[in-house]
């Protein structure tokens, strides 16, 4: 990668609420993310407090660590409450006035008219005073437009902290703004980026697969990110060959992660297997103990749904798994509810219940209690039952009562568009 070519951009994110933790900062991830993508290699990322100084201080850092021909980003106290001071600071500290923009204004009157105010409340009205030469970006979304300000050969640009607000601005005005001033210098950084989803295997496992990949310092950066759903590689590289390089890693890795990797638009597993499922022409309904729905709720996360999957069943108790799934009595006795005996009736009974071509159960401990020296807190059984072939067995995921249930359910996905996608697989 040629890193040094790309020019420097610095994020700042402004509010007291960030620092004492009371907001977790997401617009930092999002802007670094998109303009890693629009071509600039970002250096710093910063949040400082509401008052002016700390604001100010904050502005002369980034603006030293991106240097002339660089981009300062900064969201955040841009509205019209008291504590909203970003304006100011930034006004005093390039040495211009705060000039009430008449066009704004006027915009603003007509806004608080329109919902029935007679006026523009005072407070209100200071959102129209801009720094002197500032360029406006016009917010749909909510009332305090974004700022644009050129000072010695950087351009600082000031975003709403409201995260709808600040994306709107960043995807529509700011865009063209951004194309104007750095397509010349930054478009040939414009990084081509594909990323594939792996799930069913440990880092650590896929990293010896692909090992002489990541150690490789060719044109190619490809990363790993893990996380409890899987392993994301994303893959990119900038410059004339860019396109090239990208398609032929994704190849490589296509290739050697095969049975791990699944594709869906959203990126979420459970999108996949619908996709899936639609395909084969199957539908799909689920048992579920410790998951108690999850994997169902997930599965309609997705628009479209309602054409593969008919319903779920939480079977919480030993009772329930009798009662609603015709688990029997003597089988929970001999295995215990966590068994795989016991997930495999409760899969057949959820297919029996609903008239569903597959389904899958799961029964489980999540702790932090219940378990045992042979069933520890994380012993989940999973098993899933389609018109090619059942698969299934006992699980040991690692973590706390919500990992092991986030575990368990995208095992259980995952387990569902292996038997779906292979229909020779049969091992139960
Ligand atoms: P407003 O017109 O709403 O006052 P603003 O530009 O003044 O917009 P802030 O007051 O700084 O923005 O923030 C408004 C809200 O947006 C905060 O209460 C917080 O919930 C959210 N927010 C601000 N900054 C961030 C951030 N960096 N990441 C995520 N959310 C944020
Ligand atoms: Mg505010």
């Amino acid at each position: 990668m040629t890193g040094h070519t790309l020019p420097r951009a610095a994020i700042l994110t402004i509010g007291d609420e960030l620092l004492k933790g009371e907001r977790v900062d997401t617009n930092s991830a999002w802007l670094a993310r998109h303009l890693t993508r629009s071509g600039f290699r970002v250096t710093e990322v910063v949040s400082v407090g509401d008052p002016p100084e700390e604001i100010r201080h904050g502005l002369r850092e980034a603006r030293a660590v991106v240097g002339e021909g660089g981009l300062v980003v900064a969201t955040g106290g841009l509205g019209p409450t008291l504590d909203d001071r970003t304006r100011d600071a930034v006004a005093e500290e390039f040495g211009r006035e705060l000039v009430e923009d008449p066009e704004l204004l006027a915009e603003l009157e007509a806004r608080f008219r329109s919902r029935g105010f007679d006026a523009l409340p005072t407070p209100n009205r200071r959102v129209a005073r801009v720094p002197e030469g500032a360029r406006l970006l016009p917010n749909r979304e909510g009332t305090a437009p974004g700022l644009v300000l050129e000072e010695a050969g950087i351009m600082v640009v000031l975003l709403p902290g409201v995260p709808a607000e600040m994306r709107h601005l960043v995807e529509g005005p700011f865009r063209e703004v951004l194309e104007e001033r750095f397509q010349g210098r930054g478009g040939a950084g414009v990084p081509v980026v594909r990323s594939i989803r792996t799930t069913g295997i440990p880092e650590s496992a896929l990293a010896e697969r692909i090992e002489d990949l990541l150690s490789d310092t060719g044109a190619v950066n490809l990363a790993s990110l893990p996380s409890v759903l899987g392993v994301e590689l994303v893959v990119s590289a900038t410059g004339p060959d860019a396109q090239r390089s990208v398609e032929e890693m994704m190849d490589t890795l296509l290739r050697r992660l095969e049975p791990w990797v699944y594709d869906a638009p959203s990126g979420d597993l459970a999108e996949a297997v619908l996709l899936r499922m639609r395909a084969s022409g199957w539908t799909v309904a689920m048992a579920e103990s410790c998951t108690a729905g999850l994997v169902s709720k997930r599965l309609t996360d997705h628009p479209g749904a309602s054409e593969v999957f008919l319903g779920g069943v939480v079977a919480y108790s030993n009772t329930a798994k009798e009662a609603l799934l015709g688990v029997p009595e003597a089988l929970l006795r001999e295995h215990g509810a966590v068994s795989a005996e016991v997930a495999r009736a409760m899969a057949r009974g959820a297919c029996r219940r609903f008239g569903a071509d597959a389904a899958v159960g799961i029964t489980g401990i999540a702790g932090p209690g219940g378990g045992s020296e042979t069933k520890p807190v994380g012993t989940v059984a999973i098993w899933t039952v389609t018109p090619h072939g059942e698969t299934g067995g006992v699980e040991r995921f690692p973590g706390g009562r919500e990992e092991i249930r986030a575990r368990a359910a995208q095992h259980a996905l995952h387990g569902l568009l292996q038997v779906a996608s292979n229909p020779w697989a049969r091992d139960g």
